[in-house]
């Protein structure tokens, strides 16, 4: 079998001249043309169904597309039959055309069904392949329902070419009919598939031949020319009908649909809060909102054709970013920014813009749509939240505390700088996520912060925290070197802030300050609260193990003149030393404070006395042992003695206070007796303490009430035997005590300063009662030290004598060694006043003072007392017999003359004749009398 050739062309063409009636084949044309016109006009509604029915509405336009072509390509085709000139149609099969109508309308339908549901090329070949063979079925089926008295002989190159040939027909036509937009292009449609459907029919009825025989090829319903032809026009009618119905619909659905796009767009173009503009392919405004008159100040009018990039700032622009979003759409299919987005008038906003491809039912980009929306606020709002964020962290990075956040798994979320700092932990090793366990545990923590117990602690203090939703301060003690004060707050949804703050430093001032407050700056002894409250404990202790407590009030002896005599620095060298032995010597149970001066006090625990006497020894001994001078200062060793006083809890007392005081009144007892160094409390001395004050009490009045008088004691020269003068004594009768002696109420006068209008008086009742003595004797009388050191001293002696009258070189003034080392150039200013009025001045009870031998040549003195009490031993004490004769000497050498007091006996008077003592005075030679005319008379003393 040879190939399709120009043999077959002209076997067609004849086909179509010779063959068919003219008029009928215009008339198939218009049957089928009106068929596939509605056919074709529906495509477009099948494919563009939307939504949840989209594939019923589909399947329902393709049922009736598939049900007018096929009934229009089976009109078509019987149209044309009944005007086929072959001479030998007798009749059609009715089964066979009722068959070809159904063959060609199903398979239409199927056809379309499948062009609609895949509209890729291959999808669609396949689709004009099946609508071809489809209606080529349709035609060979309404060829074989023909009756004729032939035999039927086929071309099959003609047959596959009536297959094919459609093919390349329809493919076009349903390319054009599946996105048709307008009628031009359903028109031509319709004119491809109305081709189609002639070329198949023409080819299809020229590749068939007859030849003629008498077997009729059926013999089932035939019918008659005249039938079809009346079946023709009813099908016509049924096209025309389904025509109108399938016309009134897709009219109905395309209303439908222009109404909803155009509510759409009148929704997308009314707009005024997003910019929402079509760009064409070449990124320029195609379609514009109301948005973008009232965003970017645009009207529609102005806006179209206005390039995208228009909407940036120039330097955007410059930096390609209109490019970039567009690019970036290309590629991913949206692209989403913010930008400053340009007005019309020049002036900008921030903008969110949304760049989105757009494709057509093909995928073939056809343009972007573009939405912008004015963001300016937000970001306002966004830029000050970050400066705040900003801030906040600088504020928290500066903090002096440390802070760390944690949650609720334990885990870091944040720590600032001085959070690593403190714990000294370096900032890579410990970042967000890092376990509070991971931080105790991978060594973070020193050593020193004992992990596993600042762990069990913190994780305590959260508990407690989060129960009682408070944030407590609790201290981390690590060592003196690190103490941290911690606080944990507990925030929503589980975890904790925790602040840290290294109060290191402030612990050890606080502690310096506890320090100073308790202990003595100059020795470091503890102080009196300290003392007091170790004491308190002391006792409650006692109370319960039935141990005894002793108070020891110590005080120094002659502390004050130490100060004085050799200067602060060596006083304060020897309390400090004193310390130093105290501390050294105390044991446990046992303390020893300073309370102030020169006075201590010391407390112990004890069960047998000879605990506490022990004590005692050792305080004693610290005291007692010489203070050496400073190392390069060549200066003789500090010597001092103390007076203690003993109080015993509970005999004694059983409070503080009482104890306290009970010792006190023993140490001045120990003050008081000459050779005890050591006193205990015993029952009456707070008694004596009373009848003191009582007594100072009543000196107050006693001049007032003339409780007060003179005596007056004889003073010889030893080279002569004649009287030199007399010594005046103060006496008190007291009006219930009787006599009270001097030695007694002169330190009390001292104490309270009554010694100043006393030491007046005698001056005044001296110097007048000496006026009336019949002889020129002189008259002596005692200068308290405290008298001494009133600043009109020489006025007050200059205006008695005027006003006694009495002269000058009558009178002599006698003063003890204190008196002077107080302030030596004001005593020796002071003494020069006295003697330039012609009074004598007199050192009294010489030997018994520190500095005796070291003062003595400075001062001016006219006369040197030596004390009696080295007189009184001189007969028992080859020490005392030395010092007298030391005096003596000393006398002679600075040309003073020396009297001796206390002489009683014959023995002792020779003692000082041999000695060459120049002055005495004594019981020897005569007690105090009342007046010296009177002297060994009635009136004496005693006597
Ligand atoms: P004083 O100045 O050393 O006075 C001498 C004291 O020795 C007197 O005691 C006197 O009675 C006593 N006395 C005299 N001869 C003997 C003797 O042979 N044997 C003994 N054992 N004692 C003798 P008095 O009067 O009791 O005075 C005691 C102290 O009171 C005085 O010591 C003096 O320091 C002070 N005093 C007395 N009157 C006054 C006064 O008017 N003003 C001041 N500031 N002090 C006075
Ligand atoms: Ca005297
Ligand atoms: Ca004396």
């Amino acid at each position: 079998m040879s190939g399709l050739g120009a043999t077959h062309f002209l076997q067609v063409i004849s086909c179509v001249r010779d063959q068919h009636r003219p008029e009928m084949v215009l008339l198939a044309m218009l049957a089928c043309g009106l068929a596939a016109g509605k056919a074709m006009s529906l495509m477009p509604l099948a494919v563009s169904a939307r939504g949840a029915t989209r594939r019923r509405q589909q399947r329902g336009w393709c049922l009736l597309a598939g049900l007018m072509l096929g009934f229009g390509g089976w009109a078509a085709h019987f149209i044309t039959i009944l005007g086929y000139d072959s001479g030998y149609v007798a009749g059609y099969s009715l089964t066979m055309t009722a068959a070809s109508l159904a063959v060609g309308v199903v398979g239409s339908q199927v056809a379309l069904w499948f062009a609609v549901r895949s509209r890729s090329l291959v999808g669609r070949a396949s689709a004009a392949l099946m609508l071809s063979a489809g209606l080529a079925a349709m035609h060979y089926t309404g060829m074989a329902a023909l009756r004729v008295p032939a035999l039927l002989r086929w071309d099959w190159h003609l047959v596959a070419a009536s297959v094919l040939l459609p093919v390349m027909l329809l493919h076009p036509a349903l390319y054009i009919a599946l996105r048709a937009r307008r009628n031009l292009q359903v028109f031509a449609a319709t004119v491809l598939v109305s081709s189609a459907v002639l070329v198949l029919h023409f080819t299809g009825t020229a590749a068939l031949s007859f030849i003629p025989s008498h077997i009729s090829s059926d013999r089932g319903i035939s019918v008659p020319q005249e039938a079809l032809a009346a079946w023709l026009s009813v099908a016509s009618l049924v096209i025309m009908t389904v025509s109108a119905f399938a016309h009134q619909l897709r009219e109905r659905s395309h209303a439908a649909r222009q109404l909803g796009e155009r509510q759409f767009s009148m929704l997308v173009k009314g707009t005024s809060d997003y910019a929402i503009c079509m760009l064409d392919r070449s990124a320029r405004v195609a379609q514009w909102n109301a948005g973008g008159l009232s965003l970017i100040g645009y009207d529609e009018d102005e806006a179209m054709g206005l390039p995208f990039a228009r909407f940036f700032t120039d330097e955007d622009r410059a930096a390609g970013r209109p490019a970039l979003a567009i690019a970036e759409a290309e590629a991913n299919g949206i692209a989403k920014g913010q930008w400053l987005c340009v007005r019309r008038d020049g002036s900008h906003f921030w903008a969110h813009g949304t760049v989105e491809i757009l494709c057509d039912e093909d995928g073939v980009v056809i343009g972007y749509s573009l939405i912008t929306r004015d963001i300016t606020e937000i970001k306002r709002a966004q830029d000050a939240l970050a400066a705040k964020t900003d801030q906040m962290d600088t504020a928290l990075e500066h903090m002096s505390q440390g802070l760390c956040l944690f949650d609720a798994e334990e885990r870091l979320v944040f720590a600032n700088r001085a959070f690593y700092a403190i714990w000294n932990i370096p900032e890579d090793r410990c970042q967000p996520g890092t376990t509070l366990s991971q931080l105790a545990y991978a060594g973070f923590f020193s050593t020193e912060y004992r992990p596993a117990e600042t762990l069990d602690m913190i994780r305590k203090s959260v508990a407690r925290a989060q129960a009682s939703g408070g944030n407590p301060t609790w201290n981390l003690d690590f060592s003196e070197d690190l103490v941290l004060a911690v606080s944990e707050r507990p925030v929503p949804g589980g975890g904790w802030i925790a602040t840290f703050e290294d109060i290191t430093r402030q612990r050890r001032s606080e502690a310096k300050i506890a320090h100073m407050a308790m202990h003595d700056a100059l020795t470091g002894l503890p102080n009196r609260a300290r003392f007091y409250l170790g004491l308190d404990e002391m006792i409650a202790q006692g109370a319960q193990t039935g141990e005894k407590v002793a108070v020891v009030a110590i005080d120094l002896d002659r502390f004050k003149e130490i100060n004085d005599t050799f200067g602060h620095a060596s006083g304060d060298r020897l309390l400090r030393t004193l310390a130093e032995r105290f501390i050294l010597t105390r044991r446990d149970g046992e303390s020893i404070a300073r309370l102030g001066g020169d006075e201590f006090a010391a407390a112990v625990r004890f069960t047998r006395r000879s605990e506490l006497n022990d004590f005692i020894a050792r305080i004693q001994g610290c005291i007692t042992a010489p203070v050496p001078a400073p190392f390069d200062d060549g200066g003789q060793p500090l010597l001092v003695g103390a007076s203690l006083g003993i109080a015993v809890c509970p005999q004694h007392g059983t409070t503080r206070e009482t104890l306290l005081n009970n010792a006190d009144l023993a140490m001045y007892r120990a003050k008081a007796t000459l050779g005890e160094a050591v006193c205990f409390f015993e029952a009456g001395m707070d008694e004596s303490a009373r009848e003191r004050r009582q007594l100072a009490n009543d000196l107050r009045q006693a001049a007032a009430r003339g409780e007060l008088s003179l005596l007056y004691q004889p003073q010889r020269s030893l080279r002569t035997g004649t009287l030199a003068g007399y010594e005046a004594l103060l006496r008190w009768h007291h009006p219930r005590r009787g006599l009270v002696p001097p030695d007694e109420f002169i330190p009390i006068a001292e104490e309270t300063g009554e010694i100043i209008p006393l030491g007046e008086w005698v001056l005044r009742q001296a110097c007048a009662e000496a006026r009336t003595w019949p002889g020129e004797e002189k008259v002596a009388v005692n200068l308290s030290a405290v008298q001494f050191l009133q600043p009109d001293l020489v006025e007050m002696v200059r205006a008695i004598l005027l006003e006694t009258g009495l002269p000058a070189r009558r009178l002599e003034l006698e003063i003890t060694e204190t008196a002077i080392i107080h302030d030596k150039l004001r005593a020796l200013h002071c003494l020069r006043g006295i003697k330039a009025m012609g009074v004598s001045v007199a050192i009294d009870d010489f030997g018994t003072g520190y500095s005796s031998l070291n003062t003595l040549p400075s001062f001016p003195f006219d006369k040197i007392k030596i004390d009696k009490s080295f007189l009184l031993k001189s007969e028992a004490s080859a020490q005392a017999r030395a010092i007298i004769r030391a005096v003596l000497a000393l006398g002679r050498s600075l040309d003073i003359p020396v009297l001796a007091e206390g002489i009683e006996t014959e023995g002792q008077l020779r003692v000082l004749e041999a000695e060459g003592c120049d002055e005495g005075q004594g019981y020897y030679f005569g007690r105090p009398a009342r007046a010296p005319s009177l002297e060994g008379a009635e009136a004496a003393e005693g006597g």
